[in-house]
């Protein structure tokens, strides 16, 4: 019988890795040390050669990598963060969570992320209203791909913003050989286990070339101490990694450039297979993507059959995201530049994401690629 076919497959990575994983978090059983142990600091160091930045502050989430850097700079209540709306809710929730107003810019057609014009006009629009007070941009790096940030940068330095890159889904991404650390005043990532990095539990970190902001980012994470743990110089957060979780991402990570590698040979066989019966993925010129996801656009009116046609093939599929934030009930008060985001609305009717995982395989993904033509091939016929 032939293997059901994952979404994301965790499971290969798990029994490829388990000898060493389980021996790594022995090791922290046995020295006991499960906050802020070993681990957490030789990782930090490893994160910040391979991103290739001063600095990584581990953290308990991306989401919190988010905030982090944003209650650093004292970001919060009549501040004005500008944020694609065409995202995991997490990019807009830590902007509301320290109290400043996400402003949701819309996004580019091909690449799915921050449009760089719009942005200047979002920054336009806000100037001119007077209300908010600009203060930083947060770019998302949507489904494994680097955004502009040559582009992105040139407009937060004509206008005094920070720029944070949400890396969540991109840790590893490239563009012209450099990682978002290049560009970024901050890059947040997670370690959810389904993100290509990922540890088994809740995991962040922010990266920097700036070692002030590191240090305070630091303090914040635990409680906002500072010169030892009993001394609270402001308000901060429990915010740590756990010495296990760090455990489990070293090992990881020695394997990560190689499954980066695997990741680009299924998008590049999934492109053979499927560039003339779907709009598959256009990667920005000289862009590296960690294919977090592999999402094709397909007719908006054909989606939920061309689903259903997968599914019945034995393909799962996922819509990231069906509703953009704006249109959410939590952000309801915040503020649209321009009053609509059209091509995050479209893009929300047409998205469909395919099984992508290292793990795939030859055999595996000539079963996708075969379902997916027959059920583009069904659903035009019955539409
Ligand atoms: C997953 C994700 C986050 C949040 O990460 P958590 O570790 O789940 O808190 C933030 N932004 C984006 C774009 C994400 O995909």
């Amino acid at each position: 019988m032939t293997k059901p076919i994952a979404f994301i497959d965790l499971a290969s990575q798990r029994d490829r890795l388990r000898q060493k994983i389980d021996a790594a978090i022995a090791r922290v059983l046995d020295h006991g040390a499960f906050i802020m142990g070993p681990e957490v600091e030789r990782l930090e160091a490893e994160l910040s050669a391979f991103g290739e930045v001063k600095e990584t502050v581990s953290c308990a989430s991306g989401t919190d990598a988010l905030i982090l850097p944003l209650m650093a700079w004292d970001i919060g209540p009549g501040d004005a963060v500008f944020v694609p709306s065409f995202t995991f809710a997490a990019t807009a929730e830590a902007v509301a969570l320290v109290g400043a107003t996400p402003v949701f810019v819309d996004v580019l057609p091909d690449t799915f992320n921050l449009d760089p014009s719009h942005l200047a006009a979002a920054i336009a629009q806000v100037n001119g209203q007077g209300q908010l007070s600009p203060k930083a941009v947060i770019a998302v790096d949507l489904f494994g791909q680097p955004a502009d940030y040559p582009a992105i940068k040139a407009v937060c330095d004509e206008n005094g913003l920070k720029l944070i890159a949400d890396a969540a889904q991109a840790f590893g991404a490239t563009l012209d050989g450099c990682q978002a650390g290049h560009w970024a005043d901050a890059v947040a990532t997670s370690f959810y286990p389904a993100k290509p990095l990922g540890c088994y539990g809740d995991g962040g970190a922010v990266q920097t070339n700036d070692p002030t902001l590191a240090d305070h980012m630091r303090s914040l994470r635990m409680h906002g101490q500072g010169a030892n743990k009993y001394e609270n110089i402001r308000v901060g957060l429990n915010a740590r990694m756990d010495t296990i979780q760090a455990a489990v991402l070293l090992e990881k990570l020695a394997i990560f450039p190689q499954e980066l590698e695997m990741r680009d040979v299924a998008a590049r066989r999934y492109a053979d297979g499927l560039s003339a019966v779907v709009q598959t993925p256009r990667v920005l010129e000289g862009g590296r993507s960690t294919w977090a996801q592999y999402t094709v656009l397909v007719e908006a009116g054909e989606r939920d059959r061309f689903a259903a046609e997968l599914q019945a093939r034995g393909v799962p599929t996922a819509i990231h995201y069906a509703k953009p934030l704006h249109q959410q009930l939590a952000f309801q008060g915040c503020v649209v530049a321009g009053g609509r985001l059209p091509v995050t609305e479209e893009l929300a009717r047409r998205v469909i994401s395919l099984p992508m995982h290292p793990y795939l395989g030859t055999e595996g993904q000539d079963r996708i690629v075969e379902a997916v033509r027959k059920s583009v091939e069904v659903t035009r016929m019955a539409a």
